[in-house]
This record gives C-alpha cells, structure tokens and sequence, in this order.
C-alpha cells in the first residue's frame, strides 16, 4: 500500500537500527517540528474496539519522507489485505492468516524516543483497516502527541468510517475507472471491489468536508498507480474526469514499478514497455 517510490516495508530490527541513524541526521537539520493534537474522547467502536496489542504487525519504518508528502513519518505496516492488486508490490504481507512480526510495544518504544523528531505515524499495510484494532491504535498515537495518516484502497467502507474520527491525513488508492476495478483487485464479483471503493471515497469525502473549521483538518491526497496492462491513457482519461466530478481535489499519479511484484506482472509490464518503446 505504500506509494510506489516509498521503500516497500521494512521489517526487522538491523533497517530499524539504520533508518534511526538516518533519523538522527535529520533531526539535526531540524526542518519538521512537532505536533501534538489530543484525540477525542474515545466512543463505543463496536468491531473496532480491541486493544492495539492484538494487531498484526508485518513492518515498521522508523523513518520516511514519502509516506505523506511533507511530514517526517513512521510507518507501521499491517498484515493482510483482501484484494490482489497486479502490481502490489507488498505480496509478502497480503496474507491475512500470517501472523504478525512486531509488537504494538515496538511502535509505542520509537514514538516514545522519537518525541518531537516525527510528525506521525502512517498506517500502511496490506489493508490497514482489515484490523480491528486500528481505531484505538489511532488513538493512541494520537494521545501520544503524533499526527496520523492512513493509507487504504478503501475495502471495508464501515470500517474506514470507524477509524476516520482518529485520522488526519488519508492517502486513499484509487485503482480504475469502476468498470475496470476487477481488472486490477482481481477479486470479487464484476462491481464488488469498485463499489467498496467508491462508497468509502465518497464518505472520505464528506467526513473530510464536515470536519469543523475549528478542529484537526481530515486531508485527503487520492492516488492511482497507472497500470498500463489495464489501464489505456483514455481509461486514466476517464478516471481523473470521474474523481473531478465527485469532489477529489489532490490527484496523483504514480507509475507502476516492476519491484515486489509477482513474475506473472513482470513479464507482462516489460512487455507492454517494450510494445510502448516501439512505437
Ligand atoms: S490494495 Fe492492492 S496494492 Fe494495496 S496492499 Fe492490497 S493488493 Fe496490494
């Protein structure tokens, strides 16, 4: 889920120990200064009331310039996700039944160490809100004094509305024009995964809209990685007009990269490169 560009998830104590150098590098540059926002005060979630020590952690990047444009971020990678992309380049961490390989404590002991270095924590994945316990652990880095950003393709519309009261920036996959969708989540039937998407954009949307003009902003940056072995520049064509006319504002496109992808995916990319080079 992470933005193509951004480093796929980093897992494992020896990439922790070296971003932190990295980390302390910037920290004498000194250009991100912190944030410290209160969350509200905690309501009856239902599905996602479960304590953040039940999550399934498959990566954490103790540092990143990439996962939200302009804040210095942590990024915590959730395991599993419901859909199978052509170019997800995180198919170690799609699984829903791997087990997690980090502790919920081992987000908490950076954030503790990193007061005042981060802006916030991203919540990446897989499919983040896939986990019942994303909205407390929103919460709680909230409650720690960090901004949270969230990256989801929007899979579960009820759940991203759980979660958003706890949420200040969302980076949200927009994947096709919806009559393409099963070309790329390759899951479902002919609407499924599109009419997810599209009901969790739409409520992005007006929770983004409704939020007080006194209160934490909810910002929203809508992205779609072109895959040309689906997509034709007149379907991106398609897609930017659709996403205009319902409100999206922030539009980025983003190249499909060959890395992390399955071999399947990488043939066929380097061949539509090369039909493309031809011409
Ligand atoms: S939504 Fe697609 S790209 Fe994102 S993690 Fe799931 S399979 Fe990969």
């Amino acid at each position: 889920m992470s933005a193509p560009g951004c480093a796929a998830a980093t897992v494992g104590a020896e990439d922790a120990v070296s971003a932190d150098a990295a980390d302390a590098r910037s920290v004498l540059v000194g250009s991100h200064p912190p944030h410290r926002r209160r969350g509200p005060a905690p309501v009856d979630l239902g599905w996602a009331d479960r304590s953040p020590d039940t999550l399934e952690i498959a990566g954490l990047t103790p540092m990143s310039t990439c996962d939200w444009p302009g804040r210095l971020v942590a990024t915590v990678f959730l395991q599993g996700c419901p859909w199978r992309c052509t170019y997800c380049h995180n198919q170690a961490i799609l699984d829903p039944r791997t087990p997690g390989v980090l502790p919920w404590s081992d987000v908490t002991a950076l954030l503790a160490r990193r007061h005042g270095l981060l802006d916030g924590v991203v919540f990446s994945g897989g499919e983040p809100t896939r986990q019942a316990a994303l909205a407390d652990a929103c919460r709680a880095v909230r409650d720690a004094g960090f901004l949270v950003g969230l990256h989801t393709s929007g899979a579960y519309p009820n759940r991203l509305a759980a979660v958003l009261p706890y949420v200040d920036w969302v980076g949200f996959d927009v994947k096709a024009p919806a009559r393409l969708y099963r070309e790329i989540t390759r899951v479902g039937g002919a609407t499924t995964t599109a009419d997810a998407a599209f009901t969790s954009l739409r409520l992005l949307l007006d929770t983004a809209a409704a939020r007080p003009l006194d209160g934490p902003p909810l910002d929203v940056q809508v992205r779609t990685t072109v895959d040309p072995t689906v997509l034709t520049p007149a379907d991106v064509a398609d897609l930017t007009a659709v996403l205009a006319g319902i409100g999206v504002e922030d539009h980025v496109l983003q190249e499909a990269r060959p890395d992390g992808t399955t071999t399947e995916y990488r043939h066929a990319l380097a061949a539509v490169r090369a039909r493309e080079a031809a011409r």
